[in-house]
């Protein structure tokens, strides 16, 4: 088999074994969580088998926006090499426009040379993340996992079916990382989040709209608030472009979300910048589990679950991509030490939702009051945009204070 190695380069990786004891874990999933958790699984000496439904490279719908701080995690597996090879767009400005129309530009800079904001196509980064845990070690198999294997109440593997097959995949622990529609936290929990903690979005590709270099567009306007628009530019005057929308408010509006994108695109702001021979394509919907939502159970007998599986996006901002590599760094972790301990129950594996607790509820929480301000008191976010934007060192010093990845140069 072709794959690349850390460098990037192609190299033959021999035919992997599955070990004689079955895996130490199954990961399901081989989005950004599940090949994070299966690189630092198989870095720490583990056996893992990594199983996806789909082939790769294949689409993920998503904004292709990597928040600040995932490239961090992702040199700290190892990756930087071939990360810095895929030469990913990088954002440099960040431009806000709110309900009342205001407008609000800042400029930054990552505190860490090389690790910013980038925009990457996920078809390609999760590609390379995929490609990366199978050079670690990990076994990659398409496979649709259907149900969990228990046996006195503990998880220790997975029903899945292969090349149309019924098959059963035994091993010491699950990782459920198998995104917002996630079979192993519906068979472990069997919970539907609440439609006022989900996003619908809709996401397309666009060609011949004027796109601002290096700027990634937020745009909150009244008919979709709390949710919002964005522009994220790839490049060669192409960008990512979309919306999310409360799932409450859209089934109570009973909008349909191509319409919904549709009015984005014919929006003044919009539709002033958009060439006549102007292009749309790669349209299609998808839900976010929002963090929001209480008493998410993330850790089990014999089971973790991370990324969107463990409903980890902001409730504000949407992004998932950076909270998925930090659970998938958190839950390896701990199944590695579980592992060494031959104890794999809920008592050792829960020390995992503790972790998580601690380095997502405060981010979680001024993003879910944010939401809030948004949907039901905006005012508020304009009056402190209005303060912001008369007093541009204000605001760069406030957002100075906030973010560990950036620094704030120019607000204007
Ligand atoms: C429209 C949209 C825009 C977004 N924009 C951004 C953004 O710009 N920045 C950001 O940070 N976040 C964004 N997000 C959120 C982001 O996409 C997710 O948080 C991120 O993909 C989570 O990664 P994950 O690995 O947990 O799950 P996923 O990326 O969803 O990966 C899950 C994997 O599991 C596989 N799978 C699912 N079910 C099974 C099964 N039964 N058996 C086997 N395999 C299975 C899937 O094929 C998939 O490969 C956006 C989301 C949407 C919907």
């Amino acid at each position: 088999m072709k794959n690349p190695n850390s460098a990037g380069n192609m190299v033959t990786v021999p035919a992997h074994q599955p070990p004689p004891g079955g895996y130490d874990c199954i990961i399901v999933g081989a989005g950004p969580a599940g090949s994070a958790a299966a690189i630092a699984l198989c870095r720490a000496g583990r056996t893992v088998q990594l199983l996806d439904r789909q082939n790769f490279p294949r689409d993920k719908i998503c904004g292709d926006g990597i928040p600040p701080g995932s490239l961090e995690l992702l040199y700290e597996l190892g990756l930087q090499a071939p990360l810095e090879k895929a030469g990913f767009y990088p954002v440099e400005q960040l431009h806000f426009s709110t309900p009342a129309g205001q407008l609000l530009k800042t400029r930054f800079r990552p505190k860490k040379p090389g690790m910013g904001f980038f925009v990457a196509p996920r078809r390609d980064f999760d590609y390379l993340l995929q490609q990366q845990a199978i050079v670690a070690g990990a076994h990659f198999q398409q496979a649709q996992v259907k149900g969990l294997l228990r046996q006195n109440g503990q998880v220790c593997g997975v029903q899945a079916e292969i090349d149309g097959q019924a098959t059963t995949i035994s091993a010491r622990t699950v990782i459920g990382a198998d995104g917002c529609t996630s079979i192993v936290a519906r068979s472990l929990a069997g919970i539907k989040p609440a439609p006022r903690h989900r996003f619908l979005a809709i996401r397309g590709y666009i060609e011949g709209l004027e796109i601002f270099s290096h700027a990634a567009e937020f745009h909150w306007y009244p008919e979709i608030l709390p949710g919002y628009g964005w522009i994220f530019p790839l490049g060669n005057e192409r960008a990512n472009i979309g919306l999310a929308m409360r799932a409450d408010r859209l089934r109570r509006e009973r909008r349909k979300l191509p319409d919904l994108l549709n009015d984005f695109l014919q929006r003044p702001a919009i539709k002033a910048r958009m060439r006549n021979d102007a292009r749309l394509s790669g349209v299609a919907t998808w839900p976010l589990n929002l963090a929001s939502q209480q008493r998410v159970q993330r850790a089990y007998d014999g089971a973790l679950l991370i990324g969107d599986a463990a409903a980890l996006i902001d409730p504000f901002s949407g992004e998932g991509i950076h909270n998925a590599l930090r659970s998938a760094k958190l839950a390896a972790g701990v199944i590695d030490q579980a592992l060494s301990r031959n104890d794999t129950s809920l008592r050792m594996l829960k020390q995992y939702e503790q972790l998580c607790r601690r380095a997502f509820n405060p981010v979680f929480r001024r993003s879910y009051w944010l939401q809030q301000c948004m949907h039901h008191s905006p005012f508020l976010i304009e009056g402190l945009v209005y303060l912001l934007r008369k007093n541009p060192r204000f605001l760069a010093a406030c957002a100075n204070r906030f973010s560990l990845d950036f620094h704030f140069e120019a607000a204007y």
